[in-house]
């Protein structure tokens, strides 16, 4: 296996184990159109799905996905056989099967793993689903596809929240500051004002009565008694 495809998977798994809760060992959801193109182009699926993912893994199917298998008949027997040694995790659809990829669509929401199909019309639709994780086969080369423009726009949606965030509290400390510095310059302003010897209050000044300069009238002769 090529190093640079090992980095690009590495690389896109660590997308999803950063920003959507994806962890080691991976959950691999296999359903029969998988183990039908593992057949064709003699693909152990355990064997390099766990060299390309670099990680040990859980292969593991759904009640319906080995129904529906059952049901195609001889054409998918080798493919049956394949899927029904894979682990079975409970879908909810027990007693009530549903088509494969109905049932694979609806375990994705409840937990975290990455789908094995080569049904395009199921692809499609995982696609739309921020943060789900997808393999194929391309011949015998397993690809991993990069994430989709839905978990893309979702994490970068995440990012962008968080840095406006960080941004609104810096700008909440940046108020406080100045909202302390002006309490502070209010303070000492106050305690400048007190310090100030207080000059006279110009609303207790009286204007002083100006004396005339000019002669002084004689003072009033006592009335003779
Ligand atoms: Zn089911």
């Amino acid at each position: 296996m090529k190093i640079e495809r090992l980095k690009k998977s590495h690389k896109t798994m660590a997308f999803y184990i950063t920003n959507f809760n994806y962890h080691q060992p991976y959950q691999v959801l296999v359903d029969a159109t998988f183990c039908q193109a593992a057949l064709k182009n003699k693909v152990q699926i355990n064997d390099q799905l766990k060299k390309y993912l670099q990680s040990e893994l859980k292969l593991l199917t759904t009640y319906c996905c080995i129904l529906e298998a059952e049901s195609l008949g001889a054409s998918l027997s080798g493919a049956t056989q394949i899927v029904k040694k894979f682990a079975v995790h409970k879908c909810g659809h027990e007693g009530k099967p549903v088509p494969a990829s109905e049932c694979i669509y609806s375990m994705v929401k409840s937990s975290k793993y990455i789908i094995s199909t080569q049904d395009r019309d199921l692809q499609e639709k995982l696609r739309r689903l921020a943060g789900q994780a997808i393999i194929y086969l391309h011949k015998a080369t397993p690809v991993l596809e990069q994430p989709s423009k839905a978990s893309k726009k979702f994490v970068n949606r995440i990012k962008m929240r968080s840095l406006l965030s960080k941004q609104t509290e810096q700008k909440i400390k940046v108020f406080k500051e100045i909202e302390g510095i002006n309490k502070e310059l209010n303070v000492t302003k106050i305690m400048n004002k007190k310090k100030k010897p207080r000059g006279p209050n110009p609303l207790s000044c009286k204007k002083k009565t100006i004396k005339k300069t000019g002669p002084s009238r004689p003072s009033r002769k006592k009335k003779k008694k």
